[in-house]
């Protein structure tokens, strides 16, 4: 590998913040589509139709299906890549930091870069109104755009092979969560790890694990996957305290804006 790769390359602004509202744009990713080795990281997107109004708003069909249908008919081209079989199981492959930069922009084209949402003081809990700018959310891409997989040591000292989060991760991460509404932390780590000492872990492994390694391997994840800053300044208008708060893709706010 070339020395370059191991640097974090700088972060880049939204490319669709250029683009007029309205139309067709084209999204440089964190990461990149990967297909027998070959990396695809800019894609043609077009606007939301009805259609996809009417696919976002159908609670029949679970969040991360609808997404990734949402996803698939408005991407246009990978690159070279123009058949939507091909596009629709390409964004299920798509890392899950890429998927949701799609679904930002594909926000930012159809319905514009303002955002209004409702956050809650985490010092007086009174909810406040808050509007963030889209296309001002900062990209880090991804590490290295070469392989899914990165072997790192944790300050433990266990060796241990890292993989980017996937579509298909979410579903089942979706699925798991569902069920086990404690092991939320747990199991987005687990996903990511391909091996622990050269085997597949199992959950209670990932469990034990302490948690300077767990820390550790979420801030590697981010770097090996790249993505949006998500996170959000807030100044509570009633008590005046400082906090954060993350922007959700997955709220109905985010599609359906009041106003
Ligand atoms: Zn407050």
């Amino acid at each position: 590998m070339d020395d370059v790769l191991h640097t974090q390359p700088a972060n880049v602004e939204m490319p669709v913040a250029k683009a007029q509202i309205g139309g067709r744009a084209i999204v440089k990713l964190p990461f990149g589509y990967l297909d027998n080795g070959i990396m695809r990281d800019e894609v043609e997107i077009r606007e939301m139709t009805g259609n996809e109004e009417e696919l976002i708003a159908d609670a029949k069909i679970p969040l991360i299906e609808r997404i990734s249908r949402v996803i698939g008919n408005c991407v246009e081209k990978i690159v070279d890549i123009t058949d939507k079989n091909i596009i629709q199981k390409a964004v299920k492959q798509m890392s899950t930091e890429d998927r949701t930069c799609l679904v930002v922009n594909l926000r930012i084209l159809s319905l514009g870069p303002l955002y209004d949402f409702i956050a809650t003081c985490t010092s007086c809990s009174k909810s406040v109104k808050a509007t963030v700018d889209l296309s001002t959310l900062e990209v880090t891409p991804a590490y290295s755009k070469e392989t899914l997989f990165q072997d790192i040591v944790l300050p433990s000292g266990k060796k241990c092979k890292i993989k980017v989060q996937q579509g298909v991760d979410e579903e089942t991460l979706d699925k798991f969560t569902s069920k086990n509404k404690n092991k939320i932390l747990t199991a987005a780590i687990y996903l990511r790890v391909a091996e622990l000492d050269d085997k597949k872990p199992t959950m209670e492994e990932i469990t034990n694990l302490s948690w300077a390694d767990r820390t550790f391997l979420r801030n590697q994840f981010d770097k090996l996957e790249g993505g949006l800053d998500m996170e959000i300044s807030i100044t509570c208008a009633g008590c005046d305290t400082d906090f954060t708060s993350n922007i959700n893709i997955g709220q109905a706010e985010f599609f359906f804006p009041k106003g």
